[in-house]
C-alpha cells in the first residue's frame, strides 16, 4: 500500500507542476514517517523515496542508523536549543527556526563540529495561536541576524498551514509564504538564499506546489493515519 500511496502523491505532484507551468525536478517530496515503523519507511525506500522527515530528535536519531545512509533526513519539527547538538552534522535541513536563541544554539555546535547546517525559517503566516513560528514583519530582521551567524545557511522558508477540509483555503497562505521569500531575497542579504520553500502536507500539497513548494511534506497521504497511542 505504501508503494502505491508514494508513486501516486509523486504522480499528483507532477500534474500540479505541469498545470502551474513548473519543472517536476524542482519539487522534491518528503516521506514525513513520525510514529512509523521501520519497515514503512523500507517500504517508501524501495518506491524510491530518499528524502525523509520526522518531528522529533530522538525518533530521528534512532531511525537513521537502522536506514540506508544516501537518506537526507529532514528535521521538521519543533526543536528544543537542548537537543540541537544530537541532530548538527546529520540532518540535511532543519526546517523550524523560530527564534535567533535556536539559530545561535545551530551555529555554535556547527562551528564546533566543522560543518555549515542548511535550515529555513518557520515562518506563522496565518498567525494561529497554537502555531511555532515567527511572523510575516519579523521575518526579514531575524533573516539578518541569522546571516551574520557562523556555520548555519539559510536557504528560504517553512510555514505549517491551517488546518483545513478545502485545499483552496490555504492558497493565499502559501501565496504569502513566496512573497516574503521574494522580499527578504530583494534585501541581498549576504549568505542567504529563498530558493527554498517547505509548504504542504496531505491535504493541500497540490496547491502549496502551484503555489511554488520546492519541499513538500507529506504524511499521512504516504504512510496512511498515525496512530499516537502506542
Ligand atoms: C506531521 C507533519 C507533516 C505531515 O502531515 P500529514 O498531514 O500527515 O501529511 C508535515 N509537516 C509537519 C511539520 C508535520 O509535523
Amino acid at each position: 500500500m505504501i508503494k502505491e500511496n508514494y508513486e501516486k502523491v509523486k504522480e499528483k505532484v507532477i500534474k500540479a507542476c505541469e498545470r502551474a507551468g513548473r519543472n517536476p525536478q524542482d519539487v522534491t517530496l518528503i516521506a514525513v514517517s513520525k510514529t512509523k515503523p521501520l519497515e514503512d519507511l523500507r517500504e517508501a525506500y524501495a518506491a524510491g523515496a530518499r528524502d525523509f522527515g520526522e518531528n522529533k530528535v530522538q525518533e530521528l536519531v534512532d531511525k537513521m542508523p537502522e536506514m540506508p545512509s544516501d537518506i537526507r533526513w529532514h528535521m521538521i519539527g519543533h526543536l528544543q536549543r537542548n537537543k540541537v547538538k544530537y541532530i548538527v552534522g546529520k540532518v540535511y535541513l532543519i526546517h523550524g527556526v523560530d527564534s535567533l536563541r535556536l539559530a545561535q544554539e545551530i551555529s555554535k555546535e556547527a562551528v564546533k563540529q566543522g560543518v555549515t547546517v542548511n535550515i529555513l525559517m518557520e515562518v506563522n503566516i496565518a498567525e494561529e495561536e497554537s502555531k511555532f513560528g515567527i511572523t510575516t514583519d519579523e521575518a526579514p530582521a531575524l533573516a539578518e541576524e541569522i546571516a551574520a551567524l557562523p556555520g548555519i545557511s539559510l536557504k528560504g522558508l517553512m510555514t505549517i498551514a491551517p488546518y483545513v477540509t478545502n485545499p483552496e483555503e490555504n492558497r493565499e497562505v502559501f501565496a504569502k509564504l513566496r512573497q516574503l521569500a521574494i522580499d527578504i531575497s530583494a534585501k541581498n542579504i549576504d549568505n542567504v538564499t529563498m530558493n527554498v520553500l517547505s509548504m504542504g502536507m496531505t491535504g493541500d500539497y497540490e496547491v502549496a506546489v502551484e503555489e511554488g513548494a520546492t519541499f513538500v511534506r507529506v504524511g499521512t497521504g504516504i504512510f496512511g493515519e498515525r496512530n499516537y497511542q502506542i
